[in-house]
């Protein structure tokens, strides 16, 4: 059913001037402000204090644990630094084409060994598509044993793969 004009103007005004609809309007009208705010979601009913103390410390715990993993400031300067000298990515150079370099990919995987992690030499410039790609399905074979530890490096400098290897056996020995 269509409602005419006449009948919604008619229908404001009975509001407005019916004294019971004032009444119950006053509550959010004192003064002339509105109220201060609506009632917030709490999920789980905690207390706002609880919520931000606890996004705190789950924030904290991140922050420490990736600290600890070294993906710090000096991390960042470390991989700057690198992408610097290597900008383009080996494992496309290998293949005849030209990728700009986005990720310092550990060749050898550091599993949290700080040693592992902060020696230039297991150290390789790579773009994302085959940091995501090829590194991850070469690092899957080796670890079933059916690659060995140079096919980790993706290069094709021989220099680089007798260096990354050398380092990685003195590493192991000593
Ligand atoms: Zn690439």
């Amino acid at each position: 059913m269509k409602r005419s004009p006449q009948v919604n103007r008619n229908r404001l005004a009975w509001c407005w001037n019916d004294r019971a609809s004032l009444a119950r309007a006053r509550p959010f009208f004192v003064g002339g402000v509105m109220p201060k705010s609506a009632p917030m979601f709490r999920p789980h009913g905690k207390s706002r204090k609880a919520q931000v103390a606890e996004r705190k410390k789950r924030y904290d715990d991140r922050r420490e644990s990736s600290a600890r993993r070294g993906y710090g400031g000096k991390w960042r300067r470390a991989r700057h630094r690198f992408l610097m000298d290597n900008p383009l990515c080996v494992c496309c150079e290998k293949d005849g084409q030209v990728s700009e370099a986005r990720v310092v990919d550990h060749i050898m995987p550091h599993g949290g060994d700080l040693k592992l992690f902060w020696k230039r030499w297991n150290w390789q410039a790579l773009c994302k598509r085959c940091h995501d790609g090829r590194k991850q399905s070469v690092e899957a074979l080796w670890k079933i044993g059916h690659a060995d530890i140079g096919s980790l490096f993706l290069g094709a400098d021989e220099v680089r793969r007798d260096e990354f290897i050398s380092g990685y056996q003195r590493l192991r020995a000593g």
